[in-house]
């Protein structure tokens, strides 16, 4: 997977330095109660993961692409050197959820009251409350 990722990113012209596999894209709490999922359907290496609440990304399958961040019409998902102070901690969050949680390929149904969900704080509750 890491052959992957760096061919990606040197065809797409991105690097400029010696690429590290450390960095990948992360599901934030934007996506909690939410998860209209339109995210999957681009993601071209199937790293998402699908919990009770929201999905997670798995850091060592995501290539990096960054189809799914615009796709997501929560603006949940960023970059992991991209993520605002108060969610860096979905970082490890995506990483141990994904380890947990079925990957999902295909786009189901958002839940119905998603669009009430969005943009609410403080929805972590939702997923250290009932993580499985
Ligand atoms: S599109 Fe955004 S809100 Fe929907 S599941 Fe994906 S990350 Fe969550
Ligand atoms: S950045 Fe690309 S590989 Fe990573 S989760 Fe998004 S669509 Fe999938």
């Amino acid at each position: 997977m890491a052959l992957l990722r760096v061919f990606v990113r040197l065809t797409h012209g991105a690097v400029v330095a010696p690429y590290t596999a450390a960095m990948s894209y992360v599901v934030t709490e934007n996506c909690i109660r939410c998860k209209y999922q339109d995210c999957v359907e681009v993601c071209p290496v199937d790293c998402f993961h699908e919990g009770p609440h929201m999905l997670v990304i798995d850091p060592d399958e995501c290539i990096d692409c960054s189809l799914c961040e615009p796709e997501c019409p929560a603006n949940a998902i960023a970059a992991e050197d991209d993520l605002p102070a108060g969610q860096r901690h979905f970082a490890g969050l995506n990483r141990e959820l994904a380890m947990r949680w079925p990957v999902i390929t295909a786009q189901g149904p958002a839940p119905a009251d998603a669009d009430q969900w969005k943009d609410v704080p403080g929805k972590l509750q939702w997923i250290t409350a009932a993580p499985d």
